[in-house]
C-alpha cells in the first residue's frame, strides 16, 4: 500500500515525501481507509508504531473538505484529541502541525494542558480551532470558562486509552465524553486493553473497525 492509495490530497501527500514517510506503517494500513470513511475505530497500538499520523492524516484530510464550510466559529472544536500527558500533548499537536504546513494555514491547531499559563491557550482558542489536543483537566478548565465549547466535535480521538485511565482521570474523562455531542467519530487507541478499557470502549464506540495487530 501506498499514502496515495489512501486518496490522501496532494498538500499532505508531498508533506509525507518531505518526511521520508516512503509508506504506511501497519496500523496506518489497517486504520486510515475506515476513518476517512467516517468509521468508528477501535486500536490496539503501541507508541512507535505510527498512531499519531494513523488518525491524523485522515482527520486532516476529512477537516480539508469541511474547512470551506465548516469554518472555525464561536469557541468551537471540530476534531478532539484527547491524551494522558503535557508532553504527549505538545508531541501530538506539533505533528498535526507538521502534516497541515501545506495546507496554507487553513487549519488551526491548538495544544491544551496544564502545567503552564491558561491565558495563552484561551487567546489561542478565540475564534475556535479545527483541532485542539488537550489533556483532561486543562480541557475541563477550558470548558468551564467557556474558552471552549465541545458541542461541535465532529471527531473524538481517545490516545493512549490504558494510560489516561491508569492515570486516574476516569472521572474527568466522564465529565468530558458527556459534553460532547452524541453522533460524532470516534477513535480510540490504547496499548493493552484491560477491563476498564474495554468498558470504555463499549460505551463509548458504535460499531467500531477493530484493528489489532
Ligand atoms: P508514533 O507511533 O505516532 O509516536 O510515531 C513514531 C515515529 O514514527 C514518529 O517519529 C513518526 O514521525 C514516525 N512515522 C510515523 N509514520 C511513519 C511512516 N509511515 N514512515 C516513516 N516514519 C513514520
Amino acid at each position: 500500500t501506498t499514502f496515495a492509495e489512501f486518496g490522501l490530497n496532494t498538500p499532505l501527500l508531498s508533506r509525507l515525501a518531505e518526511l521520508q514517510y516512503l509508506q504506511p506503517t501497519p496500523i496506518q494500513t489497517h486504520t486510515i481507509p475506515s476513518i476517512l470513511a467516517g468509521k468508528d475505530v477501535l486500536a490496539g497500538a503501541n507508541t512507535g508504531s505510527g498512531k499519531t499520523a494513523a488518525f491524523a492524516l485522515p482527520i486532516l484530510q476529512r477537516l480539508m473538505i469541511r474547512t470551506s464550510v465548516n469554518a472555525a466559529k464561536g469557541n468551537m472544536v471540530s476534531a478532539l484529541v484527547l491524551v494522558p500527558t503535557r508532553e504527549l500533548a505538545k508531541q501530538v499537536a506539533d505533528s498535526f502541525k507538521s502534516y497541515a504546513v501545506h495546507l496554507n494555514g487553513e487549519i488551526k491547531v491548538v495544544a491544551a494542558f496544564g502545567g503552564v499559563s491558561v491565558n495563552t491557550q484561551m487567546l489561542a482558542l478565540r475564534g475556535g480551532a479545527d483541532v485542539v489536543v488537550a489533556t483532561p483537566g486543562r480541557l475541563l478548565d477550558l470548558v468551564s470558562s467557556n474558552a471552549i465549547k465541545l458541542s461541535g466535535v465532529t471527531t473524538f480521538v481517545l490516545d493512549e486509552a490504558d494510560r489516561m485511565l491508569s492515570l486516574g482521570f476516569t472521572e474527568e474523562l466522564a465529565k468530558l465524553i458527556a459534553l460532547l455531542p452524541k453522533k460524532k467519530q470516534t477513535l480510540l487507541f490504547s496499548a493493552t486493553f484491560p477491563e476498564e478499557v474495554c468498558q470504555l470502549t463499549h460505551a463509548l464506540l458504535v460499531k467500531p473497525v477493530e484493528v489489532q495487530l
